[in-house]
């Protein structure tokens, strides 16, 4: 076993990969980072030929080294084999003079599908014998589904996820409420997406509380913090580039940049490790919304989250806190995890910190940055759908304002990631286009408004979820969430011994 992973903290012993997917958060808090990520590049001419599924067992071997290659395979195949509505799992789209790679063709509709397909496989095969894990997520809305749909029917995995009620859209809510599977269970959380998540932070930090749980039961997560879900994200960078050349758009070893709707720094930073591997990207661009403490940061060296948190038209980057920075900052400061630590403590205590002149030209080097305003997402999702005939949801609407601000000064050929379906936020997609809206509309009637306008296709997981039944409704006040998480853990791993024992 490779015992490779160490802390971003540098206050964990190092951990083979499967550790590190199993516990998620390294116990000091830090997050889990590859020290010689990026000493063994990745072969272009070798990758180049393959298709997705072969692609990823490529990278993912050189990304979480003790998985073997036969066991990648295998969870590479039961994630991206049937549950995507095309073989090209990100299908490159040309507008104009740029690229969208599409991310959102999976069982939910959001990008999230990509790690979340996966992580259920790969966490599976890292649980020893008789190991259980059960996996608490609080979200604002995409992860929830997303992880519902990929921990579904997994063995000796379970998954509870908590959203703040009222606080997500009808379709999000609806997507979740209607989950399938013996191991999956979802409560509304009286309280806003702040209050969910510091419960489930706390639920994890209870040491007494975990005492109470059956003691080969495991407490695990499916943010982006895993590195079980940042390892497939990657995969779609090479794959973006692979369509290029095919395409014959770009040669093997044309730079190209990369915008990228961020909220968490997930998505973006796995452009970042794509590039340690050899991926020929100049710059990565970093497009947030009006929740902007990314744009200053990288403008001034200063990470400030003490503003008023704006609920924006892309509520999945309505963040003040990207967690997956801190990664970044490990690899450009050289690895210098007591610095590090020094930042995020800083962060904690004072809720800002400054980082030294020499890593803000670092950083400044491989990324550039920007925001888009409501106004500005609105705009573009009209304007580009009016002159080229393409339907964009709002997130991936912040990444093209944000791009086109930035090819003003840079012509290199530029991939834009979309990391929803437009469906998938129809209650900012369709006043954008239709050309009467009304504000009380219900989503399915604006899914079928929008469908008829456009003919672009609904994917079919939107177009069934009106006629699904409810399957989950709990609503719980946040002191109740330690009751539920120790009675759902014995009701679904009893249910699952009760099957394997027939
Ligand atoms: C989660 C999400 C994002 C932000 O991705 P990060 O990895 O958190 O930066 C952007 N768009 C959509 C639709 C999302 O669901």
């Amino acid at each position: 076993m490779k015992r490779r992973f160490v802390s971003t903290r540098g206050r964990q012993q190092p951990v083979s990969a499967k550790t590190a997917v199993k516990q998620g958060l390294a116990i000091d808090h830090g997050l889990f980072v590859d020290p010689n990520l990026g000493q063994e590049k990745i072969n272009l001419t070798e990758l180049l030929p393959l298709d997705y599924q072969q692609l990823a067992q490529n990278i993912l071997h050189l990304l979480l080294p003790d998985f073997t290659p036969t066991e990648l395979t295998q969870a590479v195949h039961n994630a991206y084999y049937q549950n995507f509505d095309t073989t090209k799992i990100t299908p490159l789209h040309t507008i104009n003079d740029c690229h969208v790679l599409e991310l959102w063709h999976g069982p939910t509709s959001a990008f999230k599908d990509i790690g979340l397909q996966l992580l259920p496989h790969l966490m599976q095969l890292a649980l020893e014998k008789n190991e259980h894990s059960l996996v608490l997520t609080a979200t604002s809305g995409d992860t929830g589904k997303a992880a519902l749909e990929g921990f579904k029917n997994i063995n000796n995995v379970g998954i509870a996820v908590f959203y703040p009620e009222g606080g997500v859209s009808d379709i999000q809510e609806k997507q979740m409420l209607t989950t399938a599977g013996e191991n999956t269970s979802v409560a509304a959380i009286i309280g806003n997406f702040d209050d969910a998540q510091r419960h489930v932070k706390e639920i994890f930090n209870n040491d007494i509380f975990k005492e109470t749980l059956a003691s080969d039961l495991h407490l695990s997560s499916a943010n982006s913090i895993n590195i079980g879900r940042l390892a497939p994200q990657v995969v779609y960078y090479f794959s973006a580039y692979q369509q290029l050349v095919e395409q014959g758009e770009i040669a093997q070893g044309d730079l190209v940049n990369f915008t990228v709707p961020t909220g968490n720094f997930g998505d973006v930073l796995a452009g970042y490790y794509a590039k340690l591997l050899g991926l020929p990207i100049k710059k990565l661009i970093v497009a947030a919304n009006a929740n902007n403490v990314l744009t200053d940061f990288f403008k001034t060296g200063i990470y400030d989250r003490q503003r008023p948190f704006l609920h924006t038209v892309a509520p999945s980057m309505d963040i003040q806190v990207s967690s997956n920075l801190e990664r970044l900052l490990y690899y450009e400061s050289g690895l210098d995890s007591a610095y590090i630590d020094q930042l995020m403590n800083q962060l904690e205590k004072n809720g800002h910190y400054q980082i030294s002149d020499k890593l803000l030209q670092n950083l400044q080097r491989d990324f550039a940055c920007g925001f888009s305003s409501d106004h500005d997402i609105q705009t573009a999702i009209k304007e580009v759908y009016e002159e080229q005939g393409y339907l964009m949801d709002p997130h991936t609407a912040a990444g093209y304002h944000v791009m086109r601000d930035y090819q003003q000064h840079d012509q290199t050929p530029m991939i834009l990631l979309a990391t929803a379906s437009p469906y998938k936020f129809v209650e900012t997609t369709a006043p954008a286009i239709l050309p009467d809206v009304d504000k009380a509309s219900n989503s399915f009637d604006l899914i079928q408004r929008l469908a008829d306008y456009t003919n672009a296709p609904v994917p079919d997981n939107l177009a069934r979820l009106h006629g699904l039944p409810i399957r989950h409704k709990n609503i719980l006040s946040p002191e109740k969430m330690q009751a539920y998480v120790k009675q759902q853990a014995e009701v679904i791993f009893n249910v699952q011994n009760q099957s394997a024992r027939y």
